[in-house]
């Protein structure tokens, strides 16, 4: 028989970290690496996300302006009132998980088999079952294979340098990366140079060679990978889909770690009221969908907004741009952006619950 909890969630980044963070009861949380491990993001997200969570430890650098280089101009947004900040994926995973009442078990989910997940370290069932396992969706795909389409896909690579700065500057030239652009995240002592395709390009190593190479900076290790550009459907069969797997990333600033978290918080309070017995699962599924529902718009937006860059001509794009970032426009737009996924409304967590050296509790595989 295999072990039973009152939820199962797979993947312990920001979407399932934001999700248990809202449930008690019996909760295993899975993940294929230890918690903190296994970054693919450049981490740079609303100051206020960290602030309001009370992971401020975990932040490397604020900044508060955001500095476009197009192809024939260099435009900048003050982004003051609404300050922006890069932190260390690690600390703020594991500062997160220790906060959390939840066990963890580190395991490879391979598949969904009816209310159970089967794991390389055995099988786990579940009255309520999350997929958080970023863009493979990898419980999903198992009840509907075609979930995670790569066509509905950014990609995007970067590597960590020894650099400072101050500011989060993105490069838009199509002669330099077709259907892309690029990124320098300063974090303190380091910068995280990157660059994304919109077109799910995964060949993008040269690009970061010459991007490095026209920098002046020394490459350390890469990492990277697919982050979606379209909504998908947030549940599939009985299980509620969340984060990347949802393709809850944002298109066109590919900005996944604010509505992860968001998602993730509002996903974990439908799947407490269930296990509460305050909603049927049907309600639970249902209320969840229709939350997601009422945020498409602004997927739509921005989809839009993606497509327009790629297809207007760079000197137009490039003149939106700088009309995005100077008054009266810009005023409008960016507390527009922030309000979506809005900082403000995610839930503080609670103070630490558990405290080890660097790493929060982990169940060996036979205890679990
Ligand atoms: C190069 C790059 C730069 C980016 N920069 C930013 C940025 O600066 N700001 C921003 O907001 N967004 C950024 N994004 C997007 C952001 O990284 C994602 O949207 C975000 O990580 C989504 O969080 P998530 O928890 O849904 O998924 P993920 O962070 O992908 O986490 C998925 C988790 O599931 C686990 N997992 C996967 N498969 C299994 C399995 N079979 N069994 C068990 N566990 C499994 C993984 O180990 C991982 O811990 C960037 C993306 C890329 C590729």
């Amino acid at each position: 028989m295999p072990k039973r909890y009152d939820t199962i969630i797979v993947g312990a980044s920001f979407a399932g970290l934001a999700v248990a963070s809202r449930l008690r009861g019996r909760v295993l949380l899975i993940d294929k690496d230890e918690i903190g491990e296994g970054q693919t993001s450049a981490c740079g997200t609303l100051l206020g996300v960290p602030q309001r969570l009370g992971l401020m430890e975990s932040v490397l650098q604020a900044q508060d302006a955001l500095v476009f280089h197009l192809q024939d101009r260099t435009e900048v947004m003050d982004a003051r009132d609404h300050p922006f900040c890069t932190f260390d994926y690690g600390r703020f995973c594991r500062d997160f998980a220790n906060r959390l009442n939840v066990e963890i078990l580190r395991a490879g989910a391979q598949r969904l088999d009816g209310d159970s997940v089967v794991t390389d370290q055995g099988i786990f069932a579940g009255t309520c079952i999350v997929d958080a396992s970023g863009w493979r969706a990898v419980l999903a795909r198992t009840l509907r294979p075609d979930y995670a389409d790569r066509r509905r896909m950014s990609y995007g690579i970067e590597a960590e340098a020894p650099r400072g700065g101050d500011s989060l500057c993105f490069w838009y030239d199509p002669s330099l990366v077709p259907s892309g652009v690029q990124w320098f995240f300063p974090s303190g002592s380091n910068v995280r140079v990157g660059v994304a395709s919109y077109a799910g390009d995964a060949h993008l190593r040269g690009h970061l060679n010459l991007f490095t190479e026209s920098l002046g900076v020394a490459r350390g290790r890469i990492h990277g990978g697919y982050f979606p550009a379209g909504l998908r459907e947030p549940v599939v069969g009985n299980l509620f889909v969340v984060g990347d797997a949802a393709g809850q990333c944002l298109p066109f600033t590919g900005e996944g770690i604010r509505p992860a978290l968001y998602f993730g918080q509002a996903c974990g309070d439908i799947v407490q009221a269930l296990v509460d017995g305050r909603l049927s699962l049907e309600q639970g599924l249902l209320r969840y969908r229709r939350f997601v529902s009422r945020h498409r718009w602004m997927y739509r937006v921005m989809a839009l907004s993606q497509l327009a860059l790629l297809r207007l001509p760079v000197a137009l794009s490039s003149r939106l741009i700088g009309l995005i970032c100077r008054e009266p426009l810009r005023s409008r737009i960016l507390p527009g952006y922030v309000r979506f996924a809005d900082p403000c409304t995610l839930i503080p967590l609670p103070p630490v619950v558990r405290q080890t050296a660097n790493r929060p509790l982990v169940l060996a595989a036979s205890e679990a």
